[in-house]
């Protein structure tokens, strides 16, 4: 019920980009810790359980997960932020790839299909064991949620770009350089 009294919003939010004082906060994207003294990006968001209009809640993340996984959100905190960032051209890239392929953001690791039961999200046909296979995450209430995998040779027309291999090898960090380099290949091509 209350969130029908959530209040509109029609400027952007005041984001963070902050040091983070403490390693206790996790990180959305990835759900590793963000390090204390390492850099880290907070998404104000309207806060539906808590009482009075400016009610805001804040996610925190990696600035470079942001940037694969709430790319908008980061790019505002960027332009407002006065701290200095290292990293800003590449995050300023990686986020401007996700608001121009508007499914990239949902790319998440990639692996080997373990069996052969599930079907592809973008060709609906099964995925045979043990070819490559990319996961989907989908952003619903401030959370990403598991939504299934795609093959890897449907990446170039399920994502419309085969510009992926940042994120993929941030979000699959056991995933070798050689067999990132297997996947991408099997991207490339598409069929
Ligand atoms: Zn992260
Ligand atoms: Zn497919």
């Amino acid at each position: 019920m209350k969130r029908e009294s959530v209040p509109v919003y029609s400027l952007p939010m005041p984001h963070v980009i902050e040091r983070a004082p403490s390693g206790r906060a996790k990180c959305r994207g990835c759900g590793e810790k963000i390090a204390s003294g390492g850099l880290r990006f907070g998404e104000q968001l309207p806060n539906p359980y808590a009482d009075g209009d400016n009610a805001l809640m804040t996610h925190w993340f990696h600035p470079v997960c942001a940037a694969y996984r709430r790319p908008e959100a980061l790019l505002e905190g960027l332009a407002e932020t006065a701290e200095t960032i290292e990293s800003r051209a590449t995050l300023e890239r990686e986020a401007a790839l996700g608001i121009a392929h508007r499914r990239l953001p949902r790319v998440s690791t990639a692996d080997r299909a373990p069996t052969g039961r599930a079907s592809c999200r973008a060709c609906k046909t099964l995925i045979a064991k043990n070819s490559w296979r990319i996961a989907l995450v989908f952003y619903e209430d401030g959370r990403f949620v598991a939504s299934g995998f795609i093959h890897a040779t449907c990446v170039k027309d399920y994502i419309e770009t085969t510009d992926i291999r940042a994120r993929v090898k941030h979000f699959s960090p056991a995933l070798s350089d050689a067999d990132l380099d297997v996947v991408l290949s099997v991207v490339g091509d598409g069929l």
